[in-house]
């Protein structure tokens, strides 16, 4: 049974068993509990600080084809496009003006960047910008190239890890993907000393409470530094194109589950929250988030970077979302920092 024990115990213990887990996310009841619980938890840990994380979208070319995706393979639709190294520089000069100090580089599996433009992308920017915080997010990859990332100047990588069950990850990806590999890559990323990010989305098709205490269990199992968690939206030029889109209550109280479960995490208010409500991001920072990535990539390339349908932020300048998101993250009392925005950790 579950009660506001259960809540108390959550957020003394950092954790709950399965059946209260469970309970818990499939009931709305104690919404109005959870989240402040969730919220003075972070600000126990983090304050009223939110850190931002320039993204930059250099590629939409996909070798992959997972069905949720917008951008996978085989949607002939997609006008595709890369940004050249020197493109991706100039999004960096203008991030860093703005007062970023990460720079997150997500892209689909594209075959053009090799581990060689990489890395040369990587130590660029190092060069230039010692003070920075470098995030690739850029898929699977053998040991050997996130080492060489690393090397270059990488210092965290962004991989959710989408569903812990491997059988639901064979409903969401074709055969030739596999989630034991996914895990593998996070695994490896850690072992080489990257800050790393693992995460899922919010009601994917056949997605089932017990997935969700799996990635849960996973992710206590990985201890990564992010967690990224956002509502599965749908694509039209996709196979789940029928599905329905994920709750964003469930989300919510997902967010918040997480910030109590691991207080000291990096957790962004994602732009899928703030696509599947108009307040999305600030209810999110509510609920116990700490971290908003605007995007930083050239405007005419960003609805080009479609992984669902009607994602916000694809019209303005990079500089106009920083302002639109200062105004967001102060509605929800909290305010914008531009340190590098490393995890905490437990004192010892
Ligand atoms: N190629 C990189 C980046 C993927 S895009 C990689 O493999 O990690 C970043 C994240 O967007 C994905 O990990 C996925 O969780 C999310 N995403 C993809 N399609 C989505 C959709 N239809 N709705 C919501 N989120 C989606």
């Amino acid at each position: 049974m579950l009660t506001k024990e259960s809540l108390e115990r959550l957020y003394r213990e950092e954790d709950l068993p399965d059946e209260e887990l469970a309970a818990l996310i499939e009931t709305g009841e104690f919404d109005d509990d959870l989240f402040p619980l969730a919220e003075k938890r972070r600000q126990e840990i983090y304050g009223n600080d939110v850190y931002i994380r320039g993204l930059i979208e250099f590629s939409n070319v996909c070798k992959n084809n997972c069905y949720y995706c917008g951008i996978r393979r085989d949607n002939r639709c997609v006008d595709r496009y890369r940004l050249e190294p020197e493109e991706i520089l100039a999004c960096c000069r203008e991030g860093y003006g703005l007062g970023y100090r990460t720079f997150v580089l997500q892209s689909g599996e594209d075959a053009w960047f090799t581990d060689e433009r990489i890395c040369g992308i990587v130590s660029s920017i190092r060069k230039e910008f010692p003070d920075c915080a470098i995030t690739l997010s850029i898929g699977e990859k053998p040991r050997e190239s996130y080492q060489a990332y690393f090397d270059a100047g990488a210092n965290r990588y962004l991989l959710r890890h989408e569903t812990a069950d491997p059988e639901h990850y064979k409903k969401l990806h074709p055969a030739e993907m596999s989630g034991e590999n996914r895990k593998r890559c996070l695994f490896d990323l850690k072992e080489i000393g990257y800050q790393v990010g693992a995460g899922f989305m919010v009601g994917t098709p056949y997605q089932t409470t017990q997935n969700l205490i799996a990635d849960f269990r996973f992710m206590q199992e990985l201890q990564p530094d992010m967690i990224g968690i956002g509502p599965f939206l749908t694509h039209e030029q996709t196979p789940f194109k029928d599905f329905p889109k994920g709750s964003f209550a469930l989300t919510l109280r997902l967010l918040a589950i997480t910030r109590l479960m691991f207080p000291y995490a990096l957790i962004p208010a994602t732009t899928a929250l703030g696509t599947i409500d108009p307040t999305g991001r600030e209810k999110g920072l509510r609920a116990g988030c700490n971290v908003v990535m605007p995007n930083l990539s050239p405007a005419q390339f960003r609805k080009l970077y479609a992984l669902y349908d009607n994602k916000i932020c694809t019209g303005e300048e990079a500089a106009q979302c920083v302002d639109c998101l200062e105004a967001r993250v102060e509605r929800a009392g909290c305010r914008i920092v531009t340190d590098i925005g490393n995890a905490k950790r437990r004192e010892a």
